[in-house]
């Protein structure tokens, strides 16, 4: 049985003190299992931080991610974005990796009005280009691309999966909710989710369905996608047939509640998670 670890997309809304290593000991009380560092405006962790970040983490058994920030697309016409992008990316992935965090993950690219195959080929040069990096200072944190909530981002599952087919140490980061946003309302039954996880282990091999990077969250959404997060109780989000879908296919790695209701809507997911695996 894979483990999957159930937590935060960053620190809980009950941590008394607003630091990553306060919100790690609160998940750590609350018997969840993973936190995601949210750079997604800036990153201001420095070395020192991070370091005692790694400690607390792991003397409490909590796993880290990291989201990079949203101002990232590989595809910019700006050559000077294209830079600073990767840069942003890179940036998380080194402070992510000093503070132990095993993956990181980022929205890479839109569209605009490229032909997607176009935007694929210069999304992966990049990608490529980054990992080149990280390979070369010895940082093995996982790259990974996610699938996003609108139809004018880069990032539907076969573009991310192919992406992790064509360059080693490139992984995908599955958003359900955002999957179910951009489709105006599809991937949102058991069929659907076992669908997403046949592509991923049939492209990718078990082991990226063993260990896999996911985001959840209620969601609202239209023609144009993702609108906003709700709780999970209060939008149509099928979450308990996903946790099934996860449990039948030995899905284990990090699953990121981020909806509003952050901490309870993980304690949620966790009990579901439970009482579905009891059952079996
Ligand atoms: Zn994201």
């Amino acid at each position: 049985m894979s483990k999957l670890r159930i937590g935060t997309a960053g620190i809980p809304a009950s941590t008394s003190l607003r630091s990553s290593q306060a919100g790690i000991q609160r998940l750590a009380e609350l018997g969840l299992g993973c936190m995601e560092l949210e750079f997604v405006r800036s990153i201001q962790m420095k070395e020192p931080t991070a370091l005692d970040v790694k400690k607390v983490a792991e003397g409490t058994d909590i796993e880290l991610t990291v989201h990079a920030p949203y101002y990232v697309n590989l595809n910019s016409k700006e050559p000077e974005k294209v830079t600073a992008s990767k840069e942003r990316i890179l940036k998380a992935a080194r402070i992510g990796r000093v503070a132990g965090a095993n993956s990181v993950t980022f929205h890479a690219s839109f569209y605009h009005d490229d032909d997607h195959n176009i935007v694929y080929e210069r999304t992966k040069k990049q990608l490529i280009e980054i990992r080149t990096i990280l390979n070369d200072e010895g940082n093995t944190i996982d790259l990974r691309p996610e699938t996003t909530g609108s139809p004018t981002q880069f990032g539907t599952v076969s573009e991310i999966v192919q992406l992790g087919v064509e360059i080693p140490g490139v992984y995908p980061c599955v958003d359900f909710s955002h999957l179910h946003a951009r489709s105006n309302g599809a991937f949102n039954t058991y069929e659907e989710f076992c669908q997403v996880l046949t592509q991923i282990q049939e492209n990718l091999g078990k082991s990226a369905i063993q260990r896999l990077h996911m985001h959840v969250s209620g969601i609202d959404y239209g023609v144009k996608g993702e609108k906003k997060h709700l709780p999970l109780q209060e939008s149509d989000m099928a979450y308990e047939a996903l946790l099934q879908a996860l449990i039948d296919f030995n899905v284990g790695g990090w699953l990121i509640c981020e909806s509003p209701e952050l901490e309870n809507d993980a304690l949620l997911l966790q009990r579901a998670y439970q009482r579905l695996l009891e059952k079996e």
